[in-house]
């Protein structure tokens, strides 16, 4: 039974409660008995869960840095700080998590305490003040994870949000975690009822919860009962930590490996495929992306893990929010389900799984079905569509970056998509139309409308601007881009972006015909091997004009955020040494250091559209809001801006395929949503900084209902912004004929 020896004293030689008093002295054995069973089960669990991921390729870099990588666990694991970005949802896993921190920090002392300092000095050190403290810190934290926990409940079984599915294996969590916080606090209030009527146990009052249970519990009826709600606490316990390796309760521990491992580089990077060209040419087979689980890194498997299905990433997707096939938690979820029945099958060796099988079964892929996994898996048993991704699926994704962005366990669904879509693009041809003219248009003249290259730069040469050539000390290299070289209303932008530097004096040049296309879209439609060809035929050109090929120490503007993404943190990985801006990043530097004056008044109120390459993949928030105020407009906020935009439905390659349409089923068109966002802000101008958000916008605005609308709205891009203000003539016309 728990005892209370109280010195005379008092607080000061207060004992903590004997642990195993009143028990069977053989208590204490069997509990160390059934302690060991439980670290034997929960390590053979993790070292299997191990074993699964081992099943990825190597993972370079993914434990580096380590220092980086401990701040980032106690930013995000920790700390939580992705977490609550959404408040309710946010502050109840803070409550559960930190709550079951304390708790087990608590349990860890208690047997440290009891089971090998008391053992070994004869003494307790959790007693006195200390004991008060620790109680009331316990009582605290287990209230908290309480709490927490019905608020998860409410959320889960009575709001219902449509993010969520509900699945066994979260019922079983919460019902679990509920048995042991419950019993915890019966168990003191027992223990408490026990010693109730003691001069001493008052100062259990700092065990404020157990204290108000021990009014439930008196005389013999306390002490029999706290042997069970000991028993039942201790046994509910020990079941808990011996299957967490097997259930939900992992994505405590997988969660925060993948926080650990995560990318520090550049956000939701896809790496090339190494020394591509190179090895074509040597006839060397090349894997062209991901068919297969174990074309996946060990990391990218650990991701699915750690996916814990909250759905954020979902409801910030721009394709699922439109009515389209893609859900980024569901996608997650596939590939992890078919990791796992690929995992169990080679584990439990029912089935002989080899090299060759895989990829006969993945080729069925490109000739007879829409399945990239689900051939495969089906091939070993698994059902097709359960544990496998649709082509259309990795199709819809706009590279948005919002599921990446958002998730609170960084997963990093981009750079897998973009993956299978290489092996979609490259290996089975699985592209529409529209995506299949586009490559061609690429591969034979470098540009997305297959138009002559030789075009390109004619407005810049009619605005004098000088090419590399001409003045070949430049300070910044203006990459046009295609969209910047052929279309005509990203010309305008251009136009109205040259004003300004010739207005600012700024030293720059164009690449002129040595200029190809930057290549984002083709790369992100999966088509790496003219992606890279693009690459080396513009370093080669490069070097055969004399020039350094790396660029090294030269400084490169861009219109277009693709472009600037690109070149700033993909060129890199083949030797470009260049420092890249975008222009709204230049255009704020430049009215900052007063080089560019601007007339005063404006009478405007503006609603920024925030591009995902910017925003998102780039953190350039502030630049363009500072831009726009210095240029006097009064500006208003739609709720999905700053990392939070909602995508043009340009990005990915997406400006260039049909987008699935059918209003009448609730499937609309991503530029549409959006637009009509902005158009609702209350602003009499929207301002892009982007030609690919521009296109999709102006697109948008052609329907009929918009038409009325479009008469009273502007839209310009930042520069123009900029230059009808500057205080010399500029040609700007913007898309509605408005200077
Ligand atoms: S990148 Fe954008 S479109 Fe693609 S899955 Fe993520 S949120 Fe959806
Ligand atoms: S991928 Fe991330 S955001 Fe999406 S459901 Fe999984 S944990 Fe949540």
């Amino acid at each position: 039974m728990p005892t209370h020896e109280i010195a005379e004293s008092g607080i000061e030689r207060l004992p903590m409660w004997e642990m195993y008093g009143g028990f069977w002295a053989a208590t204490r054995w069997i509990i160390y008995a059934l302690a060991l069973v439980v670290v034997i089960t929960f390590v053979y669990g993790i070292w299997q869960r191990i074993r699964a991921y081992r099943m990825g390729r190597p993972a370079p870099g993914a434990l580096d840095n380590i220092g980086a990588r401990i701040m980032e666990l106690l930013r995000y694991g920790i700390a939580q700080l992705r977490v609550v970005r959404e408040a309710f949802p946010g502050i109840f896993h803070l409550f559960l998590f930190w709550g079951f921190v304390v708790l087990f920090i608590g349990t860890a002392l208690t047997v440290l305490d009891e089971d090998f300092y008391r053992l070994i000095t004869g003494n307790k050190f959790i007693h006195g003040g200390f004991y008060v403290v620790f109680s009331f810190m316990l009582d605290l934290f287990g209230l908290l994870a309480l709490v927490g926990l019905g608020m998860a409940l409410v959320r889960r079984y009575v709001m219902k949000p449509d993010r969520l599915d509900n699945q066994q294996t979260d019922a079983s969590l919460i019902t679990w975690i509920f048995v042991i916080l419950l019993t915890g606090f019966l168990t003191e209030g027992a223990r408490i009822g026990v010693v109730m009527g003691h001069k001493a146990a008052g100062y259990e009052a700092s065990s404020f919860v157990g204290y108000g249970l021990a009014l439930l519990f008196k005389g013999g009826a306390a002490e029999v009962l706290h042997k069970l709600f000991w028993s039942v606490h201790v046994l509910a316990s020990m079941v808990f930590i011996a299957v967490l390796p097997f259930n939900k309760g992992l994505h405590i521990f997988s969660t925060l490996a993948n926080i650990f491992t995560r990318s520090l580089g550049p956000k939701a990077f896809t790496p090339s495929i190494p020394n591509m060209m190179e090895r074509m040419e040597a006839g060397e087979e090349v894997e062209m992306g991901y068919k297969k689980i174990e074309d996946l890194t060990w990391r990218e498997i650990l991701q699915t893990d750690a996916c814990t299905r909250c759905g954020r990433c979902q409801d910030q997707c721009p394709a699922y929010n439109t009515g389209k096939h893609l859900s980024p938690k569901k996608f997650v979820q596939s590939v992890k389900d078919h990791w796992l029945a690929r995992w169990a099958q080679q584990r439990d060796k029912n089935v002989e799984v080899n090299q060759g099988e895989g990829e006969a079964a993945a080729a069925e892929v490109g000739a007879g079905g829409p399945y990239l996994l689900a051939a495969e898996a089906a091939c070993y048993g698994c059902e097709p569509g359960d544990a496998s991704v649709e082509s259309v699926v990795l199709w819809d994704c706009t590279n948005c970056m919002a599921c990446v962005n958002i998730c609170p366990v960084f997963v990093e669904h981009v750079p897998l998509i973009n993956q299978m879509r290489r092996e979609l693009a490259m290996e089975f041809d699985d592209s529409e139309k529209a995506c299949k003219d586009f490559f061609k248009n690429m591969d034979t003249n470098a540009n997305p409308w297959g138009m002559n290259p030789s075009d390109k730069m004619t407005w810049t040469a009619e605005l004098g601007v000088p090419t590399v050539f001409d003045n070949p000390d430049y300070e910044y290299l203006y990459w046009v881009g295609c969209m910047g070289g052929y279309d005509p209303r990203a010309i305008k932008i251009g136009k109205a972006f040259v004003k300004i530097l010739q207005a600012a004096g700024v030293n720059f040049a164009v690449l002129g015909e040595m200029e190809l296309c930057c290549g984002d879209s083709i790369r992100r439609l999966g088509n790496e091997a003219s992606f890279q060809a693009l690459v080396t035929m513009f370093k080669t050109t490069v070097q055969e004009c004399e020039m350094d090929p790396t660029f090294a120490g030269k400084k490169v503007v861009t219109t277009c955020p693709h472009g600037f993404n690109t070149l700033k943190h993909e060129y890199p990985e083949f030797g470009f040494k260049w420092e890249v801006v975008h222009h709204t990043e230049l255009l704020d530097q430049l009215l900052k250091s007063g080089k560019i004056k601007l007339k005063g008044g404006n009478g405007h109120t503006a609603v920024l559209h925030d591009s995902c390459f910017l925003a998102r993949y780039n953190d350039i928030i502030d630049e363009p809001r500072d831009v726009l105020k210095a240029a006097g407009y009064k500006m208003v906020e739609v709720p999905r801006s700053g990392d939070l935009t909602f995508c043009c439905g340009g990005g990915g390659g997406r400006a260039w395929l049909e987008e699935h349409y059918e209003p009448e089923k609730g499937i609309n068109r991503i530029n549409f949503n959006r637009t009509d966002e902005l158009m609702d802000a209350g602003a009499d101008t929207i301002i892009a900084a982007c030609p690919l958000c521009m296109m999709m916008f102006d697109e948008a605005t052609k329907r009929t209902e918009c038409e009325d609308k479009m008469s009273c709205i502007r839209l310009l891009d930042i520069a123009e912004a900029v230059a009808e203000k500057l205080d010399v003539p500029v040609d700007n016309q913007g898309s509605d004929g408005q200077a």
